[in-house]
C-alpha cells in the first residue's frame, strides 16, 4: 500500500491529508504534528481568541472524528531527521515511519530580537495556540504593553488587544515589506486613532528589567515602560530537517512548479517553502492560509496522479482596528498605484502596476473589489493600466 507521510499539522499539513482523501486516495496517510492536539487555524490567535470572542473548537481546523472517519493516522511527535536512502523518518522517541511521498509542512519560527533582555520575562512571541493563551493571561495584568514590529502580526496583536499599546517600527512605515504606502498611511492613522501610538524609524537596541521586563530602550536612547512586550518582527521558514537531509534550502525548502524537491519523494508546502511564483516571476515564498490551503491540494493532485504546476493567485487579508484589508496578487516591483473609492470614509483600494500592468489590488472595506480583482486576474492574468483606467479603475465595471 502507498504511504503519504505529511510532516507537520498545521494549515497546510491539515489541507493535504484532507485533500487526498477529497480526490479518493486509498493508501495510508499518515500526519505527524509536534503541537498539542488537533491541527488547527492560526489566523484567530491575533484577532477573536486573542480578544476572547472565540473559544478553542473554533481555531480547530476538524474534530477528532473527521480523523478516524478518513482513516487519517495523527502522530504526535516531532520528527527529528529524514532517512532518504530508506525512505523512512525518525522521531525525536525513536519511532520510525516510513514514506513512499512525504510532504514537508514545518511552517515558520518566529523570529527573535537581538537585543540585551530580549529573554526577560514579560517578552512574548504570537505563533501558536500557546503563545495566545500565554498573551491572553499577561494581558490581564499589564500596565504598559509595547509591540516591536508594526507588520500584520503587531498590528493585529495591538488591535485586539481590547487595550492602548505602543508600536515601534524600525522602518518609516507600517505594513513596509507587505503593502502600498498609501495602505500604509491609512493604518497608521486608524491605528492612532483608535488610541495606539506609533513609533516609527525606531529600533530597539534594549529591553531592561530585574524579574522581568520594565523597559525598552529605543535606537535614539530613549525608554519606553514596559510589563509586557510582544516581539513580532516576522518568522524564519523551518527548514532544519530538509537542510540535515540534503535538500536545497534558500529562504525555504527549495520546491519546482509541482512543489518537488530535487528528491522526487518529497515535496515541501506552505510557509516553510520557497517556490517559482508565477505572478511574482521569481522565486518566493509566502506566508499565508491562501499559499498553504492550494499548495496542499496541489501536491495531494500530483500524488493521485493529475499533477498541475502550481499557479494559483496569491490572496490575503488582515483584520485591524474595526477595517479589514484583503489583498490579490503580488506587490513585487510595483512602480505606479491609482487610489479608487473613498480613502477619507475609510472604503478604497489601492491598484498597483507594473510595467503598465495590474499586479495587485489592496482593498480597504471595500470586499467586492477584492472579489472582483480576482475574478480579474483569473480572467485576464495581465489586465492593462489603459483598459481599467477606460472604466475609471472600476474593477466590477471592467469585468462586465
Ligand atoms: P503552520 O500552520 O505553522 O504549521 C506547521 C506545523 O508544523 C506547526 O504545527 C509546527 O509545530 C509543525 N512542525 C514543524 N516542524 C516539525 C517537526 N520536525 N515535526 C513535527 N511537526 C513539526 N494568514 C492569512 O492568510 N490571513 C491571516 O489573517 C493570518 N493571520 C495569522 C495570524 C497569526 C497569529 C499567525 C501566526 C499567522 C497568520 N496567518 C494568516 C498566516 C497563516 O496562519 C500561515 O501562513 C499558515 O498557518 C501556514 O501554514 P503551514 O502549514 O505552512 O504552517
Amino acid at each position: 500500500m502507498t504511504t503519504v507521510l505529511v510532516v507537520g499539522a498545521g494549515q497546510s499539513g491539515f489541507q493535504a491529508v484532507a485533500s487526498l482523501r477529497d480526490r479518493g486516495f486509498e493508501g495510508r496517510v499518515v500526519l505527524v504534528g509536534d503541537e498539542p492536539g488537533v491541527p488547527y487555524q492560526r489566523p484567530p490567535l491575533s484577532k477573536a481568541y486573542l480578544a476572547g470572542t472565540a473559544g478553542l473548537e473554533q481555531l480547530h481546523l476538524r474534530g477528532e472524528d473527521f480523523f478516524a472517519e478518513k482513516d487519517i493516522e495523527l502522530v504526535a511527535g516531532r520528527v527529528a531527521s529524514i532517512d532518504r536512502e530508506a525512505s523512512l523518518v525518525r522521531l525525536e522517541d525513536g519511532t520510525e515511519l516510513d514514506y513512499d511521498h512525504l510532504v514537508l509542512a514545518t511552517g515558520a519560527r518566529n523570529r527573535t530580537l537581538p537585543v540585551p533582555g530580549a529573554d526577560l520575562p514579560g517578552v512574548l512571541t504570537l505563533r501558536t495556540r500557546d503563545d495566545a493563551d500565554r498573551l491572553r493571561a499577561s494581558l490581564a495584568d499589564a500596565g504598559n504593553v509595547v509591540v516591536v514590529g508594526g507588520g500584520f502580526i503587531g498590528l493585529e496583536f495591538a488591535s485586539h488587544a481590547g487595550r492602548p499599546v505602543t508600536i515601534v517600527e524600525a522602518q518609516d512605515r507600517l505594513l513596509n515589506r507587505v503593502a502600498t504606502p498609501e495602505i500604509s498611511a491609512y493604518f497608521a492613522a486608524l491605528h492612532r486613532e483608535a488610541g495606539h501610538t506609533v513609533l516609527l524609524g525606531q529600533g530597539v537596541s534594549a529591553l531592561h528589567g530585574d524579574s522581568r521586563v520594565r523597559e525598552v530602550e529605543l535606537s535614539d536612547g530613549s525608554r519606553l515602560p514596559a510589563d509586557l512586550v510582544v516581539i513580532a518582527v516576522g518568522v524564519v521558514p523551518e527548514t532544519t530537517l530538509a537542510a540535515a537531509a540534503g535538500l536545497a534550502v534558500d529562504n525555504g525548502v527549495v520546491v519546482d512548479e509541482h512543489l518537488r524537491t530535487a528528491d522526487e519523494k518529497i515535496f515541501a508546502i506552505g510557509d516553510c517553502a520557497n517556490f517559482p511564483c508565477v505572478q511574482a516571476g521569481a522565486a518566493t515564498r509566502l506566508e499565508s492560509v491562501q499559499n498553504a490551503v492550494d499548495q496542499a491540494r496541489c501536491v495531494a493532485a500530483a500524488i493521485t496522479g493529475a499533477p498541475e504546476p502550481y499557479a494559483s493567485l496569491p490572496w490575503f487579508w488582515t483584520d485591524q482596528s474595526g477595517a479589514k484589508l484583503q489583498i490579490a496578487g503580488i506587490l513585487a516591483g510595483a512602480d505606479r498605484t491609482v487610489v479608487a473609492g473613498d480613502q477619507a470614509a475609510g472604503k478604497f483600494s489601492v491598484l498597483s502596476f507594473r510595467d503598465d500592468v495590474l499586479i495587485a489590488v489592496e482593498s480597504v472595506n471595500r470586499p467586492a473589489d477584492h472579489i472582483a480583482a480576482r475574478r480579474l486576474f483569473t480572467a485576464d492574468p495581465h489586465p492593462r493600466y489603459a483598459d481599467l483606467a477606460a472604466s475609471e479603475f472600476n474593477l466590477k465595471e471592467h469585468l462586465k
